[in-house]
């Protein structure tokens, strides 16, 4: 048995189970050892079974040593001390073994036992210091056993106190034999015995008892309610979230099943696993279940019985829900974000084909306005009113939601958007938000794309609904504008002219016309260079065509500086031939955001060594709408640097002749606007007069653009005008071409 179990021991991958196989190996001399000495009759065979008696006894103790540090680890470092007895062992060995030399330890002497020759054992003082080794070694393991057995956990506790009660016991027993002086140890059947019950302890042994604790303490301590059931699906334990959930107390198993049956359904009766999620209820007050449902075998044939785990997982899905809710919803306004709202509409392009809509956006004008005036507070109340009268008329029929800031978007039947139309125009009219007291009409402009391309990404349709609404401007009881073909048309010429743009400077498609301007007596005395666009594929632009879309985004920039240059050019190539002509340059107002508009002009002139006299600079007057003080400025500066500062289109816009006596400016140009009603009008007629007159008494020589005839001509010359520019001279020229203008108007007196 013990050899059996020293081979299942090598077969272990448990870390004790080494020493187990020596401790077992090493019970195994001693048991030889006595064979031989019961059954030999002649001297020599019983004192070699002693031999192997006591130094096997030695064997055991130094492997019981072994396994006890082993097995008792973790409550007694025993390091030290197992060197110790390995020592004293090793010693009594050896003396032992000295015996047949000095006969010091023991001898034989022959007597009868039972009518059999026995050698019986006489003891010397060796013998009495191997007792003392054997049982001091003894003790010391029965020590650190019981120590273990105390310290450790009650359920663990007879992993120790097994050993340590039949170790003790082979112990006595073996004593029992020392002295009662019987010839035949059968106290060696003790130690097979306990070789076989370490063996078992230490590697077989599971106490069950203590998976029951464990396991019953977590189904106890799940959050989740747990019933399990015998096999004939009688419910016979339940842990109290169990209970709770079905409200029945610990004597009420009984009911489990009618309960269960009554919150969920009755439940299937397969002797397979299942799995299943459960809603009761609706809407916000829905609770979320999850059922598990498992079988337990007792064996191949039989049900050990099963059990159900069911999860309330209503906070769980609540959590969700509500972090989708707020993924996809403004926390504002409670509408889609944009993100969700295109996402969904995506959806519906690509499950109903055959229908026609219309993406609809919405754009509160000036809102920046509103939360500078009133408060960011109003501001929010506005929006949220506005939520509102989209949910009021939209919901049900379309998705809508918040795009941006002060922009929602809609996206709807074409059709009935169509329908509807008047009707929201009519609202528009007269869209108030209220807050208290406090009220405020919001301007409110839509722009419209009916859907006629779907394979447009839905953020360019709204693109395409918002671009709409830039043709609204200025019309106040418009309020909805569709993008249509002429607005496409605009946009993509738009976008040629802004890509092209550096292309057209680099290779002089843009280059400057000069338009004679001359004096009363006809002498041209100078030029405005007005730039033209000769495009490869266009033809001739006219500036009216691109100048607004690159003032809307700032390009002009580019053409102005590049003019500026040609015309710095133009005028050192003239130095010698027409020292006495100057050329002005248009600045639009872009340019005083965005440069530094005298250094760039004194640059220029340094660069091509010309007089600052001979490039005029022309501004509108409504650079002077803002910031006047700084344009003050800037434009005396450029005076105290030689140029001549012209004020152009004067009198187009809202400067106040007030304003002039101040304006440090040069050469008012007359705006041709009075000029194209002067023939029927005497009133424009009279501004002129007084316009020119005022100018004269302000030392500002005054400049009229657009003469066409030569009785406007002659009448702005008795008025006491200056100088003229206009057709009646000559349209804007190629630079050769008013280059012989000029010559041959240079001689008219
Ligand atoms: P503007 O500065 O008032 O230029 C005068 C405009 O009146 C020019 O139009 C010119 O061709 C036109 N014109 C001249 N005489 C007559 C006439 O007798 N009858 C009529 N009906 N029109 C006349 P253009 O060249 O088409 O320029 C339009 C506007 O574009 C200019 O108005 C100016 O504001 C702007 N512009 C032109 N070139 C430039 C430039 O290089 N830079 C900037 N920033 N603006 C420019
Ligand atoms: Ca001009
Ligand atoms: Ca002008």
């Amino acid at each position: 048995m013990l050899v059996f179990c020293a081979v299942r021991c090598s077969r272990s991958h448990k870390r004790i189970a080494k020493a187990v196989r020596l401790l077992d190996l090493s019970l195994i001399p001693p048991m030889i050892g006595n064979l031989i000495i019961i059954g030999s009759s002649i001297k020599e065979f019983s004192l070699i079974g002693c031999y192997i008696f006591f130094i096997g006894m030695d064997l055991v103790m130094a492997a019981l040593v072994n396994f006890t540090a082993k097995y008792c680890k973790a409550f007694c470092k025993s390091h030290r001390k197992s060197f110790i007895m390995y020592i004293l062992l090793g010693l009594d060995a050896a003396q032992m073994m000295l015996n047949p030399f000095f006969g010091h330890a023991f001898d034989l002497e022959a007597t009868i036992v039972q009518d059999l020759p026995y050698y019986r054992l006489v003891p010397f003082y060796g013998q009495t210091i191997h007792r003392v080794v054997i049982y001091t070694v003894f003790f010391f393991v029965i020590l650190v056993f019981i120590i273990a057995s105390i310290k450790t956990a009650r359920i663990y506790r007879e992993r120790y106190s097994i050993i340590l009660i039949v170790m003790a016991l082979v112990g006595l027993w073996e004593t029992f034999y020392i002295f009662s002086r019987t010839p035949v140890d059968r106290s060696m059947i003790g130690y097979g015995v306990f070789g076989i019950l370490v063996y078992y302890i230490s590697l077989i042994y599971r106490p069950l008892r203590l998976l029951d604790r464990i396991l019953s303490n977590i189904a106890s301590d799940m959050t989740e309610a747990l019933y399990v059931f015998d096999p004939t699906g009688r419910c016979i334990w339940s842990n109290q979230p169990g209970l709770d959930l079905l409200d029945i107390t610990e004597g009420e198993l009984d009911e489990v099943n009618a309960r269960l049956s009554g919150m969920f359904g009755k439940r299937p009766f397969t002797r397979e696993d299942w799995k299943d999620n459960r809603i009761l209820g609706h809407g916000d007050d829905a609770l979320y279940y999850y059922l598990e449902n498992h079988y337990v075998n007792a064996d191949r044939k039989h049900l050990a019985g099963s059990y159900l785990m069911i999860r309330d997982n209503t906070e769980e899905q609540r959590r969700i829900k509500r972090e989708i809710y707020n993924s996809t919803h403004d926390s504002l306004t409670g509408l889609f974000t944009k993100q969700h709202l295109y996402e969904c509409i995506r959806n519906t392009l690509e499950e109903k084909t055959d229908d026609h809509y219309a993406a609809v956006f919405v754009d509160v004008k000036n809102f920046k306005i509103v939360n500078d005036i009133f408060s960011s507070a109003f501001g929010d109340i506005a929006l949220q009113q506005i939520a509102d009268w989209l949910r009021n008329n939209m919901a049900g029929k379309c998705l809508f939601g918040r795009i941006g800031g002060d922009t929602f978007g809609v996206f709807m039947s074409a059709e009935e958007f169509a329908a509807d139309k008047e009707k929201i125009e009519k609202e528009l009219l007269n869209f108030i938000v209220t807050d208290g007291n406090v009220e405020h009409r919001l301007l409110i402009h839509i722009g419209v794309y009916e859907v006629s391309d779907r394979s447009l990404d839905v953020s360019v349709m709204f693109d395409r609904a918002h671009l709409a609404i830039s043709t609204i401007s200025g019309n106040f009881k418009k309020h909805i504008a569709y993008y249509d073909q002429k607005l496409r048309e605009k946009v993509l010429l738009d976008q040629r002219i802004t890509a092209g743009l550096q292309k057209a400077i680099n290779t002089m498609q843009i280059r400057p016309y000069l338009q004679p301007i001359t004096n009363r007596s006809g002498k041209v005395v100078g030029a405005e260079a007005l730039a033209r666009w000769i495009h490869p594929e266009q033809g001739f632009m006219s500036p009216a065509m691109f100048i607004p879309i690159l003032e809307k985004n700032g390009l002009i920039i580019e053409v102005d500086r590049h003019i500026w240059r040609c015309a710095c050019k133009i005028l050192a190539s003239w130095k010698g031939t027409h020292d006495d002509l100057f050329i002005s340059v248009n600045i639009s107002p872009k340019d005083f955001y965005f440069i530094d508009i005298v250094s760039e002009i004194t640059g220029l002139v340094k660069e091509y060594d010309i007089s600052p006299q001979k490039l005029r600079i022309e501004i509108t007057e409504t650079v002077m709408m803002t910031d006047v003080e700084d344009k003050f400025r800037m434009l005396n500066e450029l005076r105290r640097l030689g140029f001549i500062v012209e004020m152009d289109d004067f009198g187009s816009g809202y400067s106040s002749l007030n304003l002039l006596k101040e304006m440090p400016v040069d050469v008012l140009k007359i705006d041709m606007k009075f000029l194209s009603s002067s023939d029927s009008d005497k009133k424009a007629q009279t501004i002129i007069r007084n316009i020119i007159k005022l100018s004269e008494e302000l030392n500002i020589v005054s400049l009229t653009e657009g003469v066409e005839t030569q009785q406007q001509y002659s009448e702005l010359s008795d008025m006491g005008c200056k100088l003229f520019q206009g057709y009646f001279f000559a349209k804007p020229l190629p630079t050769e071409e008013f280059e012989s203008f000029a010559f041959v108007h240079s001689t008219i007196s």
